[in-house]
């Protein structure tokens, strides 16, 4: 789960991180209490949605003015004006690809001074299975380029958890971004807070780019993203409530709320399926045969008729399904619950696309039987492979 760039700075404020003082503007009437709060000379207006390159994105809207979501003010009323701007416009980022992202929050921030731009990260190391640091002395630019123009720019080692952090990992971060005097001090008690935050709050991800050196030569967190490990949240209660359903995909909060796994895609073929490696699998023929899936979704194990008809409803609603695959290998899933379930969807919302069924495996026959005594168009299929010919066929002819 991520949260905001405003959130992921309060928590940190909490554990005695350096940020900037801010605040979160909701409507644009709030907009000038919001930075008459604060102290300038200079204001930072930032959009405040769950995707970086902000500061270089641009705006759909021409009327949201020609920077992008990264504004810098010289004045409270300046700052309100920029804030009002931005509110309610479409930001487009290289991360959020071509539709963009509305803003619906905006944070106004005191302005810092910036002497150098320095990139920083924690996360989890999946080979190693410890937490890793990651720092560069390229800040404010894309890791990823860094990565693949300059690696020997990157330092990124793991800690081992039965010691935890240690002021040594912290000054080999120092000296590797070249920090002098009292920065490494700093360094070495920043590094230590978000280790401590880091393993506290179940992070996966931790990334603060740019960590800044001001002007006054002190350490400093400039822009936060931090995302969590979604399995934690039922012991991180204070977390959860900083989850913002209108930066989630709409079926795919539809399918949280069912306890189902489905994520969306892009292509034009949607899949229900049972068992995470059957859906992988389905993905992988549906390729294979020349077209795309829309979506991934594995329906689980016990799915009742009911779960299985809102999945049915939330493949149904992307638009760009063009036809939908239900691939079924019934081993604790009964093939009939599956039938009822696919029946059931069909009578309360339509079907529009070609639909293609495979069942096979526990109570078969019960299913195919109720399939072909409902009445519906339904085109069966024997195996994986028919049953990815005949969909792909369907939608391309
Ligand atoms: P991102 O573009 O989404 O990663 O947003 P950031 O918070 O990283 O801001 C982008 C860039 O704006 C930073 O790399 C800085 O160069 C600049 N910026 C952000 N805050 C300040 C500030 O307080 N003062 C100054 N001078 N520049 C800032
Ligand atoms: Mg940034």
């Amino acid at each position: 789960m991520n949260i905001h760039e405003y959130q992921a700075k309060a928590l940190l404020r909490g554990y005695g991180a350096p940020v900037s003082d801010g605040r979160v503007v909701l409507r644009a009437e709030e907009a000038k209490t919001a930075a008459g709060a604060l102290d300038g000379p200079l204001w930072v207006v930032k959009a405040q949605i769950h995707a970086g390159g902000r500061g270089k994105g641009s705006f759909k809207e021409a009327d949201a003015g020609e920077k992008g979501g990264v504004r810098l003010a010289k004045s409270v009323e300046e700052a309100a004006e920029e804030a009002k701007r931005m509110l309610g416009k479409t930001l487009v980022t290289h991360q959020t690809g071509p539709a963009g992202k509305s803003v619906g929050r905006i944070y106004i921030e005191e302005g810092s001074d910036i002497e150098r731009e320095l990139y920083l990260a924690l996360l989890v190391d999946r080979v190693s299975s410890r937490i890793s640091f990651v720092c560069s002395t390229e800040g404010g630019m894309d890791i990823e380029e860094v990565a693949a123009n300059t690696p020997e720019k990157i330092l990124s080692f793991s800690v081992d958890p039965a010691t935890g952090y240690q002021p040594f990992h912290g000054r080999r971060i120092a000296f590797s971004l070249g920090l002098t005097g009292p920065q490494v001090k700093q360094c070495v008690k920043l590094m230590g807070i978000l280790y401590t935050a880091f393993v506290e709050r179940d992070m996966e991800m931790l990334e603060i780019n740019p960590l800044i050196v001001t002007d006054k030569g002190d350490l400093k967190v400039l822009d936060a993203k931090l995302s969590f490990d979604s399995n934690s949240l039922y012991r991180q209660s204070d977390v959860a409530e900083l989850r913002d359903e209108t930066e989630e995909d709409p079926k795919e909060l539809q399918a949280s709320k069912y306890d189902l796994n489905y994520i969306a895609l892009d292509g034009e073929i949607g899949c229900m399926v049972n068992g995470a490696g059957l859906a992988m699998a389905t993905m992988d023929i549906i390729k294979l045969y020349g077209a795309e899936p829309a979506n991934f979704l594995d329906v689980g194990g016990g799915a009742t008729k009911e779960k299985v008809t809102e999945a049915f409803k939330i493949i149904t609603s992307d638009k760009n399904v063009k036809g939908i695959l239900v691939n079924i290998f019934g081993g604790i899933m009964r093939c009939d619950v599956i039938a009822e379930g696919v029946i059931a969807a069909v009578k309360e919302v339509g079907l529009k696309v070609p639909l293609v069924v495979r069942l096979e495996g526990t109570n078969v026959d019960k299913g195919k039987e109720i399939i072909s005594n409902s009445g519906l168009d339904v085109i069966a299929a024997d195996d994986l492979k028919d049953g990815a010919q005949k969909i792909v066929k369907a939608v391309k002819g």
